[in-house]
């Protein structure tokens, strides 16, 4: 098959034939047929993943068809409509026994712990626990946006940040997770403050329902911008972007018993204003990607028209252009979400 591989971090990705993998016992191999570029990847590309081994494939965002099916897999067919969380569970841990499958304690991840979806098919491990099924009429360039951005902001917002119509909520950082929480908390009821550097980004979370849209660069002290804006800070807070300063104005923008939630990857741990934590009785929360099990009540108000992931694709490319377009990740993101067709 083809597929994009790099041999060393940071240096340019290539297209080259590797061989076809095939499924383990309790997995199945699918052709992928779109598989989003997310930031995620260009951090594992560039090397703050311990996780991966090279060489390497990236990729975690997928959707595509079942294309051949392990030994001791029941219930799925070549053919069948698919994709994953990019957290891929065992099913049988301690967490997993839980229901917490987006921390699983033996969890594989595709495009990192193993090769990823950057190619035309891609293994993933425990179907029975880790597939889902996508519906007809959702798009694979929907689908594939769901395995790691959509599903992640998805929790992010609505189960861990616990959001609640007439609250404030600021999101930093609007790219392809950080739209996605603009999205998700708007249609919760929320009033929604976009914070980005790129006036196109900043547009898109205007037309996605941010109520106001603040422009980084253009103000001195974004915490404080955010807390005027909301009357004395936002109830819930995200860093969908990863970065100590991003990580920074999140929790500084938060009022009195506020909830950060930290989305964003970060290649190093932040300085966190603790102080300000235990004086405003903060919470700080994590969100890691979202269980397979929690995808029905996320597609339902996507088929039910009230989350539009669609509309945040707003670039479809080869797997020819993906090489480029990792290395592009790390310098100026585009807006929306860029997708990767591997057999176009
Ligand atoms: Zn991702
Ligand atoms: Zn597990």
């Amino acid at each position: 098959m083809r597929a994009v591989v790099f041999e060393k971090f940071g240096e340019r990705a290539e297209v080259r034939e590797v061989p076809d993998p095939a499924p383990a016992p309790h997995g199945v191999v699918v052709r992928v047929e779109a598989t989003g570029l997310c930031r995620s990847d260009w951090h594992g590309w560039m090397g703050h993943d311990p996780d991966i081994r090279l060489p390497h494939v990236p990729g975690h965002e997928l959707a595509g068809v079942v294309e051949a099916v392990g030994a001791d897999v029941q219930d799925r067919r070549p053919g069948d409509r698919v994709t994953v969380p990019f957290v891929c569970a065992c099913g049988t841990c301690a967490s997993c026994a839980a229901g917490d499958h987006q921390v699983c304690e033996r969890q594989t991840q595709p495009g990192f712990t193993h090769w990823g979806s950057f190619a035309e098919y891609v293994a993933l491990d425990h179907a029975a626990v880790n597939l889902v099924d996508v519906p007809d009429e959702l798009s694979f360039a929907t689908a594939a946006g769901l395995g790691c951005r959509f599903a992640t902001a998805f929790r992010a917002v609505v189960a861990q940040g616990r959001v609640a119509a007439g609250e404030w909520v600021a999101v930093h950082g609007c790219g392809g997770v950080g739209l996605s929480a603009v999205m998700i908390a708007a249609a919760s009821g929320a009033r929604v403050v976009a914070v980005d550097v790129s006036p196109a980004a900043l547009d898109l979370a205007r037309t996605f329902g941010a109520a106001h849209c603040l422009n980084a660069s253009e103000v001195p002290d974004v915490a404080a911008a955010v807390r005027e804006l909301t009357g004395g800070g936002a109830h819930l807070s995200l860093d969908a972007l990863g970065s100590p300063v991003t990580c920074a104005a999140s929790v500084g923008g938060l009022r009195r018993r506020g909830r950060h939630v930290q989305v964003g990857l970060l290649p190093q741990d932040p300085v966190v204003p603790m102080g300000r934590v235990i004086g405003l009785e903060l919470e700080l929360l994590g969100s890691h990607g979202m269980a397979a099990h929690a995808y029905p009540r996320m597609l339902e108000t996507v088929r039910a028209g009230v989350l539009r992931p669609d509309l945040l694709v707003t670039s479809t490319i080869t797997l020819d252009a993906a090489p480029a377009a990792l290395d592009a990740m790390g310098a100026a993101p585009g807006a929306g979400v860029t997708i990767i067709e591997p057999w176009a």
